[in-house]
């Protein structure tokens, strides 16, 4: 499956947010977000002009795919699928785009950063109800159990990023072990549990799609 390969905090330059894309560095002084940058392409004296609907409806979109690390293809078949579920099509994308194994591979802590947790399910490093599984769009379901293969618990970037969940746990529609590094994803979160996505309007991007 592509990706994305060009610089990754330009995006968050692109969109003026911190988009969270390079796990520990986000946190750190060293994040060029933390420095007053224009976007790229703008003069910094310059006044920000009016966008249009359009532009607006754009921006949202390109937030939350760039978030969660999907390309346009991708993530507009995630569209397509959270349009023909019954209930609120933002909110279905949303839970589908939570239910992604990269994903809660990310919110279990195991990893820093969506990509990194990207790479643990490409390299067979995880396991759900006790099976690799090595496809990261891969949906999981209320009550399945995700751990670490057991050949790759001894891996350092999977015990380092598990320090973070002793300072801030997990999300409360998971639930985790960290000596076991195993994990359930107790039930789909609603779109009001997924506080960190912070002021995405993700009726913007039903907006868009639906032109
Ligand atoms: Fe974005 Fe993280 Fe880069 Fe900061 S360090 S610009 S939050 S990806």
């Amino acid at each position: 499956m592509a990706r994305y390969t060009g610089p990754v905090c330009r995006m968050c330059r692109v969109e003026q947010k911190k988009l969270m894309l390079k796990g520990n560095r986000c946190k750190s002084d060293k994040c060029p977000m933390n420095k007053k940058r224009a976007a790229p392409g703008k003069d910094p004296k310059s006044r920000p002009g009016k966008r249009s609907d359009y532009g607006v409806q754009l921006r949202e979109k390109q937030k939350l795919k760039r978030i969660y690390g999907m390309l346009e293809k991708q993530f507009s078949l995630f569209f397509d699928r959270a349009m023909r579920m019954p209930g609120i099509t933002g909110e279905n994308l949303l839970a589908l785009l939570e239910r992604r194994l990269d994903n809660v591979v990310y919110r279990m802590r195991f990893a820093s950063s969506r990509s990194q947790a990207r790479q643990l399910v490409l390299h067979g490093h995880i396991c759900v109800n006790g099976k690799k599984i090595t496809i990261p769009s891969y949906l999981v379901d209320p009550e399945n159990e995700i751990s670490i293969a057991e050949g790759s618990r001894k891996m350092a970037i999977i015990r380092e990023s598990l320090k973070e969940f002793g300072k801030s746990g997990v999300m409360p529609w998971l639930s985790l072990d960290p000596d076991t590094m195993k994990g359930k994803f107790l039930l789909i979160p609603k779109r009001i549990d997924i506080s960190d996505l912070g002021d995405i309007k993700e009726q913007m991007i039903i907006e868009l799609y639906s032109k």
